[in-house]
């Protein structure tokens, strides 16, 4: 509708950025919209209306659309961050990066039989939310949905994260 094509029209497309031949998908004009914001968060849960229990945001920007979530769907919001951040991290996953590898870590509030939807930005090589994935579910949580605002398709990250309701493709 109007007010997801004004969403679409607000991600600006950065080249070279944050190195050379990598085309950046900068979503802080979508967010200082607020009709823009609205339609994008109401689309992310859409398709999960009533299903989870909670939801969870991997950092950075994650945690910005997950808290938007939150509120608009009356849920509770568990933050999945980078290693090292969280005082008493109840698990971890390693994964592989373009060059090298990253943990992720979050607290036991995802716990056993939790139905939880997994939110982020931009899907890419699906590596971070394949690592979110395996994090829930160590865990012993449930991930019913993974939802993000834009998916690059050419990437292909789908093969690692599944079944992924994208509000945008690029
Ligand atoms: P992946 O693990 O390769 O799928 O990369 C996904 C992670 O990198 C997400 O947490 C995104 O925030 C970030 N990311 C990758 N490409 C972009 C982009 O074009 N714009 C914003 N974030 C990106």
């Amino acid at each position: 509708d109007d007010q997801l094509q004004r969403a679409q029209s607000l991600i600006r497309s950065i080249p070279d950025y944050p190195e050379p031949g990598v085309l950046f998908r900068d979503i802080t004009p979508l967010l200082a919209d607020a009709v823009a914001l609205r339609a994008a968060i109401d689309a992310m849960i859409e398709p999960f209306t009533g299903t989870f229990d909670v939801v969870a945001g991997v950092e950075a920007r994650g945690f910005l659309l997950a808290g938007a979530v939150a509120i608009a769907a009356g849920v509770g919001l568990v933050p999945i961050r980078k290693a090292g951040k969280l005082p008493r991290p109840a698990a971890s996953v390693d994964y592989a990066l373009e060059y090298g590898t990253a943990t992720i870590e979050a607290h036991d509030e995802i716990h056993p039989g939790v139905n939880l939807l997994l939110v982020d930005d931009v899907l890419a090589t699906g590596g971070t939310l394949q690592a979110a994935h395996s994090l829930v579910r160590e865990l012993g949580g449930i991930v019913v949905g993974t939802s993000v605002l834009i998916e690059l398709e050419a990437l292909a990250g789908r093969a690692l994260v599944g079944d992924v309701h994208a509000v945008f493709r690029a």
